[in-house]
């Protein structure tokens, strides 16, 4: 299990132990902040420490882990669509879901139409 960073932008010239730390620390990665038409969006499913294998080989989350992947699909999917960790808007609100460790689920108004823009803009591109 683990991510690849080939085509991680934000990790392109990051050295070693940056990958290695954001390899073994993060819940998520996405290829490129902000291109909303082709990209990619990886997410961990857990740590292996706290994998609990059930009779089927099927890995049992509990209602916290499913909740986290979650969250953390939706901060990645965010990032696809040009939101960034330390934009403006993110850091009013620690609660914000784009928040580099997010604990929350917010997402403003300002943000919602920041991610329409971007998307109508790129589309208008192809
Ligand atoms: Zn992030």
């Amino acid at each position: 299990m683990g991510f690849d960073t080939t085509n991680v932008v934000d990790l392109n010239d990051a050295p070693k132990s940056a990958i290695e730390f954001a390899v073994t620390t993060a819940l998520g990665m996405t290829d490129v902040v902000g291109n909303t038409q082709i990209n990619r969006t990886q997410i961990s499913v857990g740590k292996s420490e706290h994998f609990l294998w059930n009779k089927d080989g099927q890995i049992e989350f509990d209602k916290d882990d499913r909740s986290t992947i979650a969250q953390t699909g939706v901060h990645e999917t965010l990032h696809e669509l040009g939101l960034g960790h330390l934009d403006k808007e993110t850091l009013k609100d620690p609660k914000n879901i784009v928040q580099a460790h997010p604990i929350g689920t917010v997402v403003t108004p300002q943000q919602r139409s920041t991610i329409i823009k971007n998307v109508e803009e790129q589309q208008k591109t192809e």
